[in-house]
């Protein structure tokens, strides 16, 4: 058997034909940037996470950029995330100036950690980005609770955990701006890049909506120096098509996550921990065990692919060198990114697929 972490070719097949439909209602409108298909989708993007705003945008390292931008965060300010994300979240902080300040994970669940965060508060602070780390909902409450005592913005990176929630709201609602992004691995993924910023700020909305299109809101005519930062009606068109499946798809998550974590030994690998009153999307099933490398290996032979994510945490990225951070900075990030697994996690995920990788893991763990 060849176990792929993600198989996005079984999902497209699942849809192949209202997609073809999609596409070729687009190609014949002659209609391609900033059509109907951007506002019925923006529309429903707004509905589908109880946001009175959707703004679209090219992808979810833009929709950060703008997001920050919409709170004015610029050179001198510090933002405070996690060091246990991909990249372009702290990319994007730097991307507009400010400084990103790492503060530690929760060593259970790998996000954010408040007790953390608070501790790196000063009076530079400008926002604090919370990450929904591999589709698990980070904890809101306390960072809201930070925010309104300390005067901050919550900007949520929610790019794994689009239809995830946290005490009955979606993601990227919760805070003071959300983004997403529509990578093609990401729960909601188009065929190419694409992403969106999620607000029921209305001058936030207004914001991003201009510096995202060239700062014109009339043709020629332009308010502020912006970005060329859409998505196109070729992504919308499919993504209105995925965004009904959505929900399902997330279901079909859950359930091989269930699947997984009722059926693998419990002794030597830690599974995932949810914390109470939240709906996890399982963007990525991660388990751990200390000798990672002697397992993966096992399992890559066995044909079942594996993931490490991150391998290098934020503070310790060449590109972050001059921040000054040195390893053991964050102990709980980085013992993260030594020891956790992702395991081959996507709705289609069959039922023989994962007794064969559960068998196997089981195996190897019994031979310890
Ligand atoms: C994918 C991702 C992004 C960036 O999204 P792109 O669409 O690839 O630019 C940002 N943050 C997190 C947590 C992500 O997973």
């Amino acid at each position: 058997m060849n176990i792929p972490l993600i198989d996005l070719r079984a999902q497209y097949l699942s849809v192949d034909a209202e997609i073809q439909n999609a596409v070729r209602t687009v190609l014949h409108s002659g209609a391609y940037v900033s059509g109907p298909e951007i506002r019925s989708f923006e529309q429903e993007m707004a509905q589908f996470t109880q946001s009175q705003y959707a703004i679209s945008t090219a992808n979810g390292t833009d929709s950060l950029i703008l997001a920050l931008e919409a709170c004015g965060v610029g050179a001198g300010d510090e933002v405070i995330t996690s060091p246990y994300t991909f990249f372009a979240t702290a990319e994007a902080i730097a991307r507009v100036g400010a400084v990103p300040v790492f503060a530690d994970i929760d060593r259970r669940t790998y996000n954010l950690s408040p007790e953390h965060v608070e501790r790196k508060v000063t009076s530079r602070t400008k926002a604090i980005i919370p990450v929904h780390i591999f589709g698990q909902p980070a904890e809101m409450d306390a960072f809201l609770d930070i925010a309104r005592r300390r005067h901050l913005y919550i900007i949520e990176d929610a790019c794994q955990a689009l239809g995830a929630t946290y005490k009955g709201r979606p993601v990227g609602s919760i805070g003071h701006i959300g983004c997403v992004s529509f990578f093609p691995t990401k729960n909601l993924g188009g065929y190419g890049d694409g992403g969106i910023v999620l607000t029921n700020d209305e001058d936030m909305a207004r914001k991003v909506r201009l510096l995202a299109s060239h700062g014109s809101t009339r043709k020629y005519y332009h308010d502020a120096v912006g970005y060329n930062s859409r998505l196109d009606e070729l992504q919308a068109a499919i993504l209105r098509v995925k965004l009904g499946k959505l929900n399902e798809w997330n279901k079909l998550r859950r359930e091989k996550a269930e699947y997984y974590s009722g059926q693998l030994l419990a002794p030597g690998i830690a599974l995932p921990h949810s914390i109470n009153d939240i709906v996890h999307v399982y963007h990525i099933y991660m388990i751990e065990f200390k000798e990672r490398e002697a397992l993966s290996s096992y399992l890559n032979e066995a044909g079942i692919a594996t993931g490490h994510y991150y391998p290098c945490p934020l503070h310790l990225q060449k590109a972050f060198v001059d921040l000054g951070y040195k390893s053991g900075d964050l102990p709980a990030a980085e013992a993260a990114s030594e020891r956790a697994i992702a395991l081959p996690m996507f709705p289609e995920l069959t039922m023989e697929q994962q007794q064969y990788i559960v068998s196997r893991i089981n195996k190897f763990i019994e031979s310890q």
